[in-house]
């Protein structure tokens, strides 16, 4: 084992070997809470390593099998210590994996969850809500069921062309804070496109959907959003909801789960359509013409 060496890889192995190293004295260990680091330790201490030095970054995504192996066979670490790098260099690309997961759900602008994610969501709650509903059939008076909104701003593209694209974009951060703030805790909301969101509610039935999406469609008529950078000049808008639902039944009927999604955003698309041509600032639901305004 050579001396001087800064990289937490070596810090392991001359530990595990027995060996002290300069590495190791002059580097002192960082206590992290990382998920990484807790899984680490966990597999140290399964391996029987005394002890484990850690980056504070716990960053471990440089460690290649290919190279362990390597210092295997120079003779430079032992098997222990290959077992236990090759843990810690397979930990660490699952969580990497599992970061990068998460980031390419999150919409940069307005820091709410994204279209992709929505759909995944979507498909798993539908997953979710034919299963129950098969498995409670008999003991249910009403169907488990679950409802979508689609928001639509109305004349956003007035907002980038009087003030620009950046007071757009603050406007869009400030409606998506209010469509967070003003749902219920079990309600998720996402950025679909645009100046377009989608929430989605569980076991949520076309009266309450358009109780909760009229309370938005006020709240948001209601508020003033700051368009300049010292939050000055303010400017009045609106939206438009259109509100779709399904039920355990209709799941059942269903084959295949998947199928309903299409279909779901479809309806939420054709209320919100009608609601834009009916004269906007609307909350309609598919099929029953159900209707809240003003
Ligand atoms: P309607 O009432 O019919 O919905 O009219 P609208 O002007 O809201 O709809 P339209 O589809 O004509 O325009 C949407 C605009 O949203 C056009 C596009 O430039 C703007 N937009 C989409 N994404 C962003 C964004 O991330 N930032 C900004 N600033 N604008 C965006
Ligand atoms: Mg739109
Ligand atoms: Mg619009």
């Amino acid at each position: 084992m050579q001396g001087g060496f800064q990289d937490t890889r070596y810090i392991f192995f001359a530990k595990l070997s027995g060996q002290e190293t300069k590495a190791m004295k002059t580097k002192s260990p960082h206590k992290t809470h990382s998920d990484t680091t807790k899984r680490i330790r966990n597999l140290s201490s399964s391996l029987g390593a005394s002890d484990i030095f850690l980056r504070r970054d716990g960053d471990f995504s440089s460690l290649r099998p290919e190279g362990i192996m390597t210092l295997l066979r120079q003779g430079k670490i032992d098997q222990k210590s290959a077992l236990l790098l090759l843990g810690v260099a397979a930990i660490s690309a699952e969580e990497e994996a599992k970061k990068h997961k998460e980031i390419s759900t999150i919409d940069e602008l307005t820091q709410i969850h994204n279209r992709r994610a929505f759909i995944d969501f979507l498909s798993k709650e539908l997953a979710k809500l034919r299963v129950q509903h098969l498995e409670l059939k008999k003991l249910l008076d009403k169907p488990l069921s679950l409802s979508m909104m689609m928001v639509d701003i109305d004349f956003f593209k007035k907002v980038n062309d009087t003030y620009g694209h950046l007071a757009g974009d603050t406007v869009l951060r400030d409606v998506a804070r209010i469509i967070k703030k003003e749902m219920r805790d079990n309600d998720r909301v996402f950025r679909y496109g645009g100046e377009e969101f989608a929430v989605l509610m569980t076991d949520t039935g076309t009266e309450s959907a358009l109780i909760g999406a009229e309370r938005l469609r006020a709240k948001v008529e209601r508020h003033s959003f700051p368009v300049d950078i010292h939050g000055k000049k303010k400017i009045k808008l609106t939206i438009s909801i259109g509100i779709a639902h399904v039920d355990g039944p209709k799941l059942v009927a269903n084959k295949v789960t998947d199928m309903m999604i299409p279909r779901l955003i479809g309806h939420a698309d054709e209320a919100l359509y009608k609601a834009k041509r009916n004269g906007r600032n609307m909350v309609l639901a598919w099929g029953g013409d159900k209707k809240l305004k003003n």
